[in-house]
């Protein structure tokens, strides 16, 4: 038992599969884990105990499967994201991730194309290959922004099947304007996915995509539980679409997709969403120390709407990188030269990275 026999070259693996790494952000047990862009505040008691009441309740009724339209939840979502959203225009799986996933099995899969503008997200290439799409990636301004023009453009000459729109986007933290997104679905004739997975850590003023959802078919926003909402482990995203388009999407989910407990921990996770979204803010304001400490060590902070930011001046990223990991400090090399990325946390948190950095050296 458990012992190796095989290599993944002997399985009959999908031809298409070969050669492909699997999504691997390292998981180590390190007192500052500033790595994977989550919500470093733990759930607050009152609202832990209030989502346990409710779990209890669901858990004697797990011998039935659960609502496999996951009814209330939709409603949750709806009344939560406003802009007179209905139930009906919800779809909602484990993590966004997931939900991406059903986008690309109905609108993806062999034969079709996923395109999106590069460095984004590193999920949408593996989750689009996973259904047997190509991937196409297109290109960003130098400091990593898009222009409706040069955007649109860059879709009319891939005629893609679903297109991923990251804002703001990971792992740069850089705005996107809806004039872009506009030009963009104009000129397409695939699903368009807006990835709001950061829009709560945006200025209060800047609209969110759900304002061009109105006329507007092919567009879908995907939302998620697990940053602004610090419910990560929770595994819960969701999107907002057109009925039809959600129609779709049950063509390819698994049958009762998202469990009893599932549904109802996040059901009372939005009831109260002040309270867990009550470290927003202060996120913020750790996120905009972090970018100006970086500038006063000599690095080039991007600019970011998100709860990361993405420097650069990084002589040696991996250098850097383990430096900070033998600190006790775990931040993130998304592969771009010369950059490294780290997650805004507490307070104490952003304190240790920024100190533990600047022990090791300014920037060169
Ligand atoms: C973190 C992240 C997600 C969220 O993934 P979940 O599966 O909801 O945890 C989605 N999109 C982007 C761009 C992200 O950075």
């Amino acid at each position: 038992m458990g012992r190796v026999t095989a290599s993944l070259a002997d399985l009959p693996l999908r031809d298409d599969l070969r050669g492909l790494t699997p999504y691997g952000a390292p998981q180590a047990p390190l007192p500052i884990a500033l790595n994977v862009n989550e919500n470093t505040h733990p759930v607050p008691d009152a609202v832990a105990s209030d989502i346990l009441d409710d779990i209890a309740v669901a858990l004697r009724d797990v011998n039935r499967y659960p609502d496999r339209e996951f009814t209330t939840l939709r409603e949750s979502f709806a009344e939560y994201l406003g802009h007179g959203l209905v139930a009906e225009q919800i779809w909602a799986g484990n993590g966004s991730n997931e939900v991406l996933q059903h986008i690309l099995q109905a609108f993806g899969g062999p034969g079709r194309t996923a395109f999106s503008f590069a460095p984004t997200y590193s999920m949408y290439p593996l989750i689009a290959k996973g259904t047997g799409a190509t991937w196409i990636a297109g290109t960003r301004q130098p400091d990593y922004s898009l222009t409706p023009d040069d955007a649109a453009a860059q879709v009319e000459d891939a005629d893609p099947d679903v297109i991923l729109l990251c804002a703001p986007n990971n792992p740069t933290g850089t705005p996107l304007s809806l004039d872009v997104i506009e030009a963009v679905y104009e000129v397409s004739r695939g699903v368009v996915v807006v990835d709001e997975a950061y829009q709560e850590f945006a200025p209060h003023d800047a609209p969110s995509a759900l304002t061009l959802l109105d006329g507007r078919p092919r567009l879908a926003i995907s939302r998620t539980m697990s940053k602004a909402f610090a419910f990560a482990g929770a595994r819960v995203g969701y999107l907002a679409a057109d009925p039809a388009l959600i129609d779709a999407l049950r063509l390819v989910r698994l049958p009762y997709h998202l469990s009893a407990l599932t549904q109802a921990a996040a059901i009372a996770a939005l009831r109260n969403a002040d309270v867990m979204l009550g470290m927003v803010e202060e996120i913020v304001e750790q996120r905009d120390r972090i970018s100006a400490t970086l500038e006063a060590l000599g690095y080039t902070p991007h600019e970011s709407w998100s709860n990361f930011v993405l420097f650069g001046g990084v002589s040696d990223p991996a250098s850097v990188w383990q430096q900070l990991y033998d600190r006790g400090v775990l931040i993130r090399d998304v592969g771009i030269p010369g950059h490294l990325r780290v997650t805004a946390g507490t307070e104490a948190e952003t304190t240790a990275f920024l100190d533990a950095l600047a022990s090791i050296g300014s920037a060169s």
